[in-house]
């Protein structure tokens, strides 16, 4: 979710004052997850907590920009990004997403047989 200012500016993570206009009057406006892979970077050291989590020299964090279809750039982490490079299309995974991880962002299609 994000927020739509009557002036137009859409807003995400959301606001409760516009940044170009300085206006408060804003609505909040669902935004999606699907977007585009803007830039990637692999992450082999890691911070202590990071590192707690499995991440390293042998299973980098990867971390991305993906613009979102509805606008605003968000950055999040990227999973199974063998075949990934700026331009590919990548939705958000709701099912990895969660406070603690932030954004998760696959391939888009690529989690549609999943089983779990
Ligand atoms: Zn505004």
């Amino acid at each position: 979710m994000g927020t739509r200012c009557s002036c137009g500016e859409l807003h995400l993570p959301p606001r409760a004052l516009c940044p170009s206009c300085h206006g408060t009057d804003l609505a909040w406006e669902e935004t999606g997850g699907d977007g585009r892979l803007v830039a990637i970077t692999r992450m082999a050291m890691v911070s202590p907590s990071m590192a707690r989590q499995g991440f390293g020299s042998e299973n980098p964090l990867c971390v991305g920009v993906v613009a979102l279809t509805a606008g605003p750039r968000v950055v999040g982490q990227v999973v199974e990004i063998d075949h990934l490079t700026p331009g590919t299309a990548v939705s958000v995974d709701w099912s990895r997403s969660c406070p603690e991880a932030g954004l998760v962002f696959m391939a888009s299609g690529a989690g549609s047989d999943l089983t779990e």
